[in-house]
């Protein structure tokens, strides 16, 4: 129809109604581009609203996991530094059951690695640009460092502890039983208790020996590779808070 009233202006060489008409065809195709950024925009806006409503309760899932291994695992160091300490400087304080327990459970690196599979499908899309807050973009990069870090240690760590219980069952007895989840009273866990002969460690240098070499490489596990891990799961999840207005009564 534009086309029929431009050819009918040129024939009687009408320009002012030529140039209204030229006018006319470009504004159309600059609000028409503009309705489609515009869509394109807003799209955009909700899919990152989605994007980080869903890294959200994944984080929170992964928070809970890591908050109990981390909190099991830094229980064994504590006790296995107290022990090592108690042996070699024959300082004051009988070994009790968790000095034991941490003992047998000193090679076991165990931590759940979880991912943000939100996250994962932004990046693998080349999507993560509709992410605009550049804290939670600097969050998420810290996170995945220091999984890698934690990855690291695992692999070059966990190979390197003895297990006690197995290469040593004369001094490291264990016992199966059933204990319920530390932040989920409902469900249960099997574990075991574990009982020590003190005496042969006092008495063993190569025992000794084993059990300071666990620790070393349980604390760089933990100090370089675990705490710095939660510790960024944390960050990601203070921006993503942040982000979405949320406020927690509690946090892990
Ligand atoms: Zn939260």
């Amino acid at each position: 129809m534009i086309l029929r009233r431009v050819i009918a202006h040129f024939r009687k060489q009408e320009w002012t109604a030529i140039f209204l008409d030229f006018v006319i065809v470009v504004l159309g195709v600059f609000v028409g581009f503009q309705v489609n950024n515009w869509n394109e925009v807003r799209k955009e806006r909700a899919d990152e609203s989605a994007a980080l409503s869903q890294m959200h309760e994944e984080v929170v899932a992964v928070e809970d996991l890591s908050s109990r291994i981390l909190s099991d695992r830094l229980a064994t160091l504590h006790f296995l530094s107290e022990i090592v300490d108690r042996l070699y400087a024959g300082t004051d304080g009988a070994p009790t059951d968790d000095h034991c327990l941490a003992i047998a459970s000193s090679h076991d690196l165990y931590v759940g690695l979880a991912d943000l599979p939100s996250y994962m499908q932004l990046q693998s899309s080349g999507r993560v640009g509709i992410i605009r807050d550049r804290p939670l973009l600097q969050a998420l990069g810290g996170l995945a460092q220091a999984r890698q870090a934690l990855e690291f240690a695992l692999a070059n760590f966990g190979p390197r502890l003895i297990n006690l219980a197995e290469d040593h069952a004369g001094v490291v007895l264990l016992a199966p039983r059933t204990i319920s989840v530390a932040n989920a009273p409902a469900l249960t866990e099997r574990d075991y208790a574990a009982v020590c002969d003190f005496v042969a460690f006092r008495k063993s240098p190569a025992l000794r020996n084993a059990l300071v070499s666990n620790l070393e490489y349980f604390d760089a596990f933990a100090r370089d590779g675990l705490r710095p891990w939660v510790r960024e799961l944390g960050n990601v999840h203070d921006r993503l808070d942040a982000a979405l207005s949320i406020i927690h009564d509690e946090r892990p």
